[in-house]
């Protein structure tokens, strides 16, 4: 018997088209049973290593390297799927970004919401509302709602995408005080809670188009201190409410949305810039040291 088409196809897949011991592409990838057929060896996916015909023939015989083959394989598919993941997230988050709306695609659309959904009204209010919260001055937006926001995103399935900013900057839901501590020309936004958690965040920068490029940290009170890059937009829609008499009539709206986030990791330190339309995560220097492998570089438009 040999391994089946399934289980070849698998284990290329898994191993990217390379060979596990050098780590090389290859187009005659061997499928290599670990423990020999003579001795028993199944034809499962456990048991097949993929190898390059030269490791192949250099180790694949060799008993003493049995063990060896089956650890350096574990390791490249674990790489792989590092690999893979982190590749499919960048790419969604650049495809997000890609297919944002202008700001005139959203003045049109709010504009279309306004006469045909909900609507004219007194209008005239919109910018003024819309300008009033910030990341970088005040009226500050609260900590809490950016991590909300943070935190529904990380559970991949998206729950809560925006808040109304204007009802939860002043919501019981995120109360507590939150300080600003001027710090290398920016000002870092820091929630602390008597129990020794914290979330703080500082602006980047503002895209043409207007994404907000927000660096966070956050710390459920034990040593981790995880980063990340969020992408928020603020945008103003319409809703129904109450006037003062009672009569029902729509309002202008603000909306903190978001759009992805980043993830920088557990004690990221590094330069996180915004240039040339590029939003660029500088190497890590942290606790970690994990370099590189954290770049990023994204088009924000
Ligand atoms: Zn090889």
């Amino acid at each position: 018997m040999s391994f089946s088409p399934h289980v070849k196809e698998r284990v290329r897949k898994r191993a990217n088209g390379c060979c596990c011991f050098c780590e090389q592409r290859s187009l005659s990838l061997e499928i290599h049973h670990i423990v020999p057929q003579a001795e028993g060896g199944p034809d499962t996916e456990d048991n097949a290593a993929p190898l390059c015909p030269n490791c192949h023939s250099d180790y694949g015989g060799n008993p003493e390297k049995r063990a060896r083959i089956r650890e350096m394989r574990d390791h490249w598919y674990t790489k792989c799927e590092a690999k893979f993941a982190e590749n499919t997230e960048s790419k969604k988050i650049s495809d997000t970004i890609q297919n944002l709306p202008s700001k005139e695609d959203i003045e049109r659309i709010a504009v279309r919401n306004a006469s045909y959904v909900l609507g004219a009204s007194e209008g005239g209010k919109s910018s003024l509302e819309h300008s009033r919260y910030s990341f970088v001055r005040k009226e500050f937006v609260h900590p809490l709602i950016v991590r909300e926001l943070l935190g529904w995103i990380s559970d991949s399935t998206e729950t809560v995408t925006s808040v109304n900013i204007a009802s939860s900057n002043e919501s019981n839901r995120f109360y507590g005080e939150f300080k600003i501590n001027p710090r290398d020309g920016r000002s870092w936004v820091k929630w602390t809670s008597s129990e020794g958690e914290f979330f703080v965040y500082a602006h980047i920068a503002t895209s043409p188009s207007g994404v907000e490029m927000v660096e966070c940290y956050d710390c459920g009170g034990g040593s981790g201190v995880f980063g990340s890059v969020g992408l928020f937009c603020l945008e103003f829609d319409r809703a129904l409410g109450e006037d003062h008499e009672g009569k029902v009539s729509t309002h202008e709206r603000v909306i903190l949305k978001t759009l992805g986030s980043i993830g920088l990791g557990d004690r990221y330190k590094g330069e996180i810039t915004y240039e040339d339309g590029f939003l660029v995560v500088g190497p890590d220097n942290g606790l970690f040291n994990r370099g590189l492998e954290v770049y990023r570089k994204l088009p924000i438009r």
